[in-house]
């Protein structure tokens, strides 16, 4: 079987410096931080390219804690409006809810399933306070029109950076795109802690502090609350762990346009739409997601020609339960792109030999049922 992602092969590529970071820390005798994670900050933030990094639990709180300080900051206030794709990852929408604020989904690009900038305009009211681009599965949104249309109505713009850890638009990285930004080092992601962790990234100095002092109970200095803040911390462990990943990035991201372009040249069934990419730089394929509309049926194709395959997302955020007052919206296109997508394998220690199975594979692939509609 050739597994979708193989996080032990993948980690056990790192494992004599995963081992020596992490007994560095264990004898370090300080766990929560300290050196590790502000060495990690530092190293994350000259990454990016961006003045300031917090590091903070998982990915969620990274988004959460961004509009929560806007909120302290007065920028933000309950009831208010931002605007996010309709075909994202339920954690970015979580993110505004979470905060008494009002997700607004507008719809994406079919060809490349990331926000469409011209759908933003007609739904920015007078209480848009921001626009939320999710650079999904890799691949940076067209940054330069959406931060055009937030400079024109004084909107807030935050990236979701959950999947596009050095991805590029117009020569800058994903995290120095736009006011501020949420990453997530969850294990399966681009840059993976062998745990949970998160991180913001962001030029703006107030901003900056105030998300330290919420993820921290709210301090600021030593017993001493401005905010009612929460517990959000990067431990010692994982950003050790994270330095180690860190200097391994941009090669393995090498690794994956490597697989991403053979799949793009060689897939030639016509059934398949691979994925449109607007430049190179851009895309670090988190994942690569083709569509069909024979889908399921493609899938248990694959699953029987010893290929494991998974759909990101089965279900848009407008149909979950717990979002039951969108239930009877209609969002066309994410419906369509959560009824056609599937993630083929990628990582950056899959072999050429694997990848090439897995294009022979997909070539012949044959539906027999009838066509729908
Ligand atoms: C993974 C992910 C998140 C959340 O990250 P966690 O670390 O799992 O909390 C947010 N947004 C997107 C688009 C993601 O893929």
């Amino acid at each position: 079987m050739i597994p979708f992602l193989d996080l032990k092969t993948i980690n056990a590529h790192y494992k004599d410096a995963l081992l020596e970071a992490c007994n560095r820390v264990i004898t370090s005798g300080w766990y929560i931080h300290g050196k590790e994670c502000e060495a990690f900050e530092t190293a994350f933030a000259n990454y990016c390219g961006v003045k300031h990094c917090v590091g903070v639990a998982n990915g969620l709180d990274a988004l959460i804690l961004i509009i929560r300080a806007y909120k302290e900051l007065g920028i933000m206030q309950d009831g208010d409006e931002i605007i996010v794709p309709s075909n994202t990852y339920i954690a970015s929408i979580l993110a505004i809810s979470a905060n008494q604020l009002t997700p607004i989904l507008v719809e994406p690009d079919i060809n490349t399933y990331l926000i469409d900038p011209t759908q933003i305009e007609q739904h920015i009211t007078s209480r848009t306070k921001a626009i939320l681009p999710v650079h999904l599965y890799g691949q940076t949104c067209q940054m330069d029109a959406i931060n055009q249309i937030a400079k024109r109505y004084h909107l807030k713009v935050i990236e979701d950076s959950a999947q596009s850890h050095g991805a590029f638009f117009n020569n800058k990285r994903s995290g120095n795109l736009g006011d501020a930004s949420g990453f997530s080092f969850y294990p399966g992601k681009n840059l993976g802690a062998l745990g949970d962790g998160g991180a913001i990234t962001t030029n703006d100095n107030d901003l900056a502090q105030t998300i330290r002092a919420l993820g921290n109970y709210g301090s600021h200095k030593k017993y001493e609350n401005l905010y009612k803040g929460t517990n959000s911390r990067l431990d010692e462990i994982q950003a050790a762990m994270l330095q180690v990943k860190l200097q391994f990035l941009d090669q393995e991201i090498a690794q994956r346009r490597v697989i991403a372009n053979y799949y793009r040249e060689h897939i030639s069934n016509e059934k398949i739409i691979v994925p449109l990419v607007e430049h190179q730089d851009n895309h670090v394929w988190h994942l690569f997601v083709i569509r069909c509309t024979y889908r399921d049926e493609l899938q248990s194709y694959l699953t029987q020609n010893g290929i494991q395959t998974l759909i990101h997302y089965p279900i848009p955020p407008h149909k979950q339960a717990a979002y039951k007052e969108w239930n009877s919206c209609s969002y066309p296109i994410s419906e369509t792109i959560h009824n056609t997508v599937l993630s083929l394998p990628i990582s950056a220690h899959q072999t050429l030999e694997e990848t090439h199975k897995i294009v022979q594979v997909l070539n012949v692939f044959n539906p027999c049922k009838k066509e729908e509609q």
